[in-house]
């Protein structure tokens, strides 16, 4: 019996070595001009772990960088057959940090970063391990884009999966909504092109889910528009006594403003700040050289019972409005939030309470704040089952967010994002944008998906039937149980 034992352990291992891709064979592959492998005893290994939130201190097994499509499909076969899971990282700024996880292999898509323009079709086909602001740079020679992210970091690849919003979305929709096609390595390493007229089910899922665990998305189709060589946006800023005045004025005017414009709301204190500071930026679609941009922001240059506010208004590309847009780096960070039923006197007054009560500290870049972004126009004009994205009833999109440099005021800050969220819920609609992930939330699946999320349970059960795929939010296969 004790032979019988040694002899099946023997052979499963000669049977698994003999199957399994090793770190040598994969190593000598990249190192033909496919990727690259950062393995623990590399100095490089600590700092390529970490993206956008430092407080998460996640260890994956090897960090694999291909360079294409194939060496994608390579890290996979590396993974299954050396019995791992994957992470897959394109951008690194997930707020749960999910695209780095503990043991697994960490396929990190950064040097995938070819760009064509396609003027005959106006589309725009790019690998998923470029940046908005390197996406911008690229169409802007061309003087077309389509809406991304507004920051400069921030990844194509997890921003389009889940969403994507930015100054251009009021009129061109959400970044999932112009995807005409994705190209996907699946759990069975086979490469697969969804689109309207293949893998249909799975192009509906990508768009809103596609970082819930149907495969790796190598590169991503986009619709193009021609774009204005300049655009006009407002920083707009008021005394903290306004607040209330100005939400409530932000807030009416929001209700009629045509789709050309689009809002950005914030109230944050940083720091030792006394009080809290706020806010508005307004950006206009309209022809920066003949006033008329301007215009649409002026209402909020003189709102009533107002002080003068201090305005910083700017002419440029949107290039150069993404390349210079916030970029915040090495912090820890909470996020919070959900898109707002309404912004009522009382919903007001709220989130001047919460905002009064947020942590100070001797640290200026410790910042407790509130982003209320507009979501309207064109985001709206689909139905909740157009795709996966399912958040097309709420315009405003409220997301708490504190962060700082320091574990030591880690609890501090981490008790005033879950006091906000909870001190906002009677004005919840219970719906969270699935691109700023809360490891918190209680279901998570209803809270991104609504009910989009059965459908999504069977196109996963399709593609990755065994659950391959997997990570803390992402969704089971039908073959899996739940409770
Ligand atoms: C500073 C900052 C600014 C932001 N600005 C905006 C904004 O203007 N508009 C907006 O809509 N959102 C914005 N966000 C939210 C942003 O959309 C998400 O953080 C998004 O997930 C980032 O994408 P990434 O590729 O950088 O992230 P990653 O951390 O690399 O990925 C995020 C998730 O997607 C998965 N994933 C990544 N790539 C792939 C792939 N190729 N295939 C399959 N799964 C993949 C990861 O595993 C992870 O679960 C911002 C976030 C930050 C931190």
């Amino acid at each position: 019996m004790k032979f019988l034992t040694c002899f099946l352990l023997i052979a499963s291992i000669l049977v698994a070595s003999t199957h399994a891709l090793t770190l040598v064979q994969l190593t000598a592959n990249y190192a033909t001009g496919n990727g690259r492998v950062i393995q623990q005893k590399d100095s490089e290994f600590n700092s390529a772990r970490f993206g956008y939130n430092h407080r998460y201190n996640r260890i994956p097994t090897v960090i694999l960088q291909p360079y294409n499509t194939a060496a994608v499909q390579l890290a996979l076969e590396y993974a299954q057959t050396n019995n791992l899971r994957v992470s897959i990282r394109s951008g690194g700024h997930s707020a749960s940090a999910l695209s780095a996880l503990d043991d697994t292999v960490n396929i990190d898509l950064q040097y995938m970063k070819n760009k064509v323009f396609n003027a005959a079709d106006m589309t725009i086909t790019a690998q998923t391990g470029n940046k908005w602001v390197e996406m911008y740079e690229y169409t802007k020679d061309f003087g077309v884009g389509t809406p991304g992210g507004s920051c400069p970091s921030v990844g194509i690849g997890g921003l389009s999966l889940g969403g994507g919003a930015n100054d251009l979305s009021t009129v061109f929709g959400h970044t999932v909504d112009n995807i005409l096609e994705l190209e996907v390595v699946l759990a069975n390493r086979t490469v697969v092109v969804a689109n309207a007229q293949e893998n249909t089910d799975l192009y509906w899922a990508l768009r809103g889910a596609g970082h819930g665990g149907f495969g790796i998305v190598t590169q991503i189709k986009y619709k193009a528009y021609n774009m204005r060589p300049t655009y006009y946006s407002n920083w707009i800023q008021y005394n903290w006594n306004d607040f209330e005045a100005v939400l409530k004025f932000v807030n009416e005017f929001s209700q009629t403003m045509p789709n050309t414009v689009n809002l950005y709301f914030t109230a944050w204190k940083s720091g030792a700040a006394a009080t809290p500071s706020v806010a508005l930026s307004c950006f206009s679609h309209l022809d920066p050289t003949n006033g008329a941009a301007a215009a649409q922001c002026a209402p909020f240059l003189t709102i009533p019972g107002v002080a003068t506010p201090t305005a910083f208004p700017t002419t440029q590309s949107y290039y150069d409005t993404v390349r210079t847009g916030t970029d915040p780096k090495a912090r820890r960070s909470f996020t919070k939030g959900s898109f707002l039923t309404e912004i009522t006197k009382q919903t007001i007054r709220r989130i001047k309470m919460v905002m009064e009560d947020s942590p100070s500290s001797p640290y200026t870049y410790n910042t407790a704040r509130l982003n209320l972004y507009w979501q309207g126009g064109e985001m709206l004009n689909r139905p909740r089952n157009y795709n996966a994205y399912v958040h097309r009833s709420h315009p405003w999109n409220a997301v708490w967010l504190s962060s700082y440099v320091t574990s030591t005021l880690e609890e501090e800050y981490h008790d005033w994002a879950k006091k906000a969220d909870k001190k906002m819920s009677p004005y919840s609609s219970g719906e969270v944008y699935q691109n700023y992930p809360d490891d918190e939330l209680d279901c998570w699946e209803d809270s991104y998906y609504a009910e989009n999320y059965p459908r999504l349970r069977q196109i996963k059960t399709s593609y990755d039937p065994q659950n391959y795929f997997t990570g803390p939010q992402t969704i089971k296969s039908l073959n899996v149980y739940t409770y």
